[in-house]
């Protein structure tokens, strides 16, 4: 049913790269924002070209599997016996209206839910094949290997731009020669470095919203995940930020399981290859994306992606 620790230590890198599919590149014809290259501004091309190179081949991603999952605040059951299969290197959205137990669901998928007093889980949620509740597992483990990003950037106030990245590879025991390349290598990952290369001993509280959220996102790769669990990652940055996190979100992938909440359907649409659609605590559909929103099975999927409810 579940295996102990070590393969919780499990390294992205050591799951090797997938030769059928490290020739793919990122999308060399339209972007996110649906412009032909030849109308991105310079900024964005070498933004762009230096997320690039900062990209490994495409890594094999990881599942992970939800089963009957039950979760709690004291008495009041907020998720109700969920069941989902998150493919590897695909984007998931999970939507649905407000209180539906989106964010519960999404924390229980790395822990997190269980921090807060008087909430707990049940069911089964898989890494792989390994049952990441199973009692001798490693919980810091599970969330260095399953990372979140928030809402609300939350860089650490009073560190500087290299710490807030460096702190992660820091606290899981790298302190070694190569942690500067790392951190390096994860701005560049999210597009920032040309952007605060001049100034990594500046704080990290310093940068603008959507800059705070890449930065945010640069802490969460610095050690190395195999899914990024996203909640509402851009309901706090403006149409230009959202649109360079979407961007980022899609190259994410070749990495990454990537499981992002949102309320906003279009970025759903957008960046999410399937999208589940939850009401009170209960899936009500899941599929591709385009089916969600194009041809939804059920009448309530329908009425929700229509808005004419939430
Ligand atoms: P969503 O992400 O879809 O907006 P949530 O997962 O935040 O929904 O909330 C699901 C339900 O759990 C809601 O009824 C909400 O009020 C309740 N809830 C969320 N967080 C807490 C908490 N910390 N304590 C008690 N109830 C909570």
């Amino acid at each position: 049913m579940m295996e102990p620790r070590p393969s919780v230590k499990r390294r992205n890198g050591m799951s090797g790269t997938d030769p059928e599919q490290s020739t793919s590149e990122p999308d060399a014809g339209i972007d996110g924002s649906g412009r032909e290259p030849s109308e991105r501004t310079a900024e964005e091309s070498s933004a762009r070209d230096e997320r690039a190179a900062a990209r490994p081949a495409r890594v094999a991603g990881h599942s992970v599997t939800v089963g009957d999952l039950h979760a709690y605040y004291g008495a009041t059951e907020a998720v109700k016996g969920i069941s989902i299969k998150f493919p590897p290197n695909e984007v998931t959205a999970i939507i649905g209206p407000s209180g539906c137990g989106k964010s519960t669901m999404v924390r229980c998928i790395n822990r997190m839910h269980e921090e807060i007093p008087g909430a707990r889980a049940e069911g089964k949620v898989l890494l792989d094949d390994q049952d990441v509740y199973a009692a001798d597992i490693d919980v810091t483990a599970v969330r260095r290997l399953i990372g979140m990003v928030f809402q609300k950037p939350n860089p650490f106030p009073t560190m500087s731009i290299f710490d807030n990245v460096a702190s992660g590879p820091k606290l899981t025991g790298n302190k070694g020669e190569n942690l500067r390349e790392r951190v390096h290598k994860s701005l560049r990952a999210v597009g920032l470095w040309g952007e605060v290369k001049n100034r990594l001993d500046s704080p990290g509280i310093g940068l603008s919203g959507g800059q705070q959220q890449r930065l945010c996102i640069a802490r969460t790769i610095a050690v190395e995940p195999e899914v990024i669990l996203m909640d509402e990652p851009c309901s706090a940055l403006d149409p230009v930020a959202t649109l360079k996190v979407e961007e980022l979100i899609e190259e994410l992938k070749e990495q990454y399981t990537i499981v992002i909440v949102t309320h906003n359907l279009q970025q759903a649409a957008r960046v999410a290859d399937s999208t589940v659609f939850m009401l009170d605590g209960e899936v009500v559909e899941h599929g591709p994306t385009k089916e969600i929103f194009t041809n939804p099975k059920d009448e309530r999927t329908e009425r929700y992606v229509t808005g004419k409810f939430g």
